[in-house]
């Protein structure tokens, strides 16, 4: 088995156990178990992102990877866990944050090189001082799953805003029996007239999908597009794709709510009711 072949096996079984039914003996989970998945699962995230792309030189810089991912993941963490409390605007800057450090440190750049934000279906990357000079100072990567769903969202919504740093959707109606709200890839959608958590919870289901979506491999980009690398001040890739997120595209806020799998177990567990 090739070397590429054998770690996007591995990256899939692993994303899998993470966010997949594997999770679902850890039904009473505390917040110190969501906290040690999150500083883990985020630490080999970044090093497998790391190893498709071809950035593990060195054990040194398996080990950076690693420090740098459980860092990132300890913010996921704190991010969602602010957000479970009201604190929506900074809990989703903190996700960006988080993101950017597992972007830049899979990536083989220093950890704080660019800052990120996701914005609807655009990731919006500026170079810091510590991305070195020969280095593109803007660059923006689309995600069409996101463009698309984008529309969709929109079709199932009656009104759209900009609401704690996120494109947001209000609905007049369920989008099934006892739905209260829903959150398609990083549109959160709340009915009309439902108490503030359902909206922390839809809050908390986009950063995961920021935080999938930071662990991705990028190969289309990587084939089609120079990316960040070389002295420009504006770059595009338009084929960011998250792979990881197959698994948590879509998730309903149920009154009956499916607590089995891991992305409820964690939104449920930090948005109180
Ligand atoms: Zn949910």
């Amino acid at each position: 088995m090739k070397k590429r072949t054998l770690s996007t096996l591995v990256v899939v079984i692993f994303l899998f156990g993470i966010f997949g039914n594997f999770s679902s003996r850890l039904n009473a989970t505390s917040e110190s178990t969501i906290r040690t998945y999150n500083i883990v699962g985020q630490g080999v995230g970044t090093l497998i992102r790391g190893l498709i792309q071809g950035k593990v030189k060195s054990v040194k810089s398996a080990a950076k990877m690693l420090f740098w991912g459980s860092l990132s993941g300890y913010g996921f963490y704190e991010s969602k866990k602010m957000i479970g409390e009201g604190l929506v605007t900074k809990g989703i800057i903190l996700a960006n944050i988080s993101a950017s450090i597992t972007e830049n440190t899979a990536r083989g750049d220093n950890p704080f090189a660019y800052l990120g934000y996701t914005l609807g279906p655009a990731r919006i990357q500026v170079a810091t001082p510590l991305a070195g000079k020969d280095k593109t100072l803007f660059n923006v990567q689309i995600s069409p799953m996101d463009a698309i769903g984008f529309a969709i969202a929109m079709s199932r919504a009656d009104s759209v805003s900009f609401r704690n740093g996120m494109i947001s959707f209000e609905a007049n109606e369920a989008f099934t029996g006892n739905a209260r709200g829903w959150a398609l890839g990083i549109y959160p959608t709340v009915v009309t007239g439902v108490p503030e958590h359902v909206f922390y919870h839809e809050s908390i289901h986009v950063v995961q999908y920021i935080q999938t979506m930071s662990v991705s491999p990028q190969p289309l980009n990587c084939l089609l597009d120079r990316g960040i690398e070389g002295k420009k001040l504006f770059n595009i890739s338009l084929l960011n794709f998250n792979f990881a997120a197959i698994l948590n595209g879509f998730t309903l806020n149920d009154k009956n709510p499916n607590v089995e799998i891991w992305n409820e177990i964690e939104a449920y567990a930090l948005a109180k009711e």
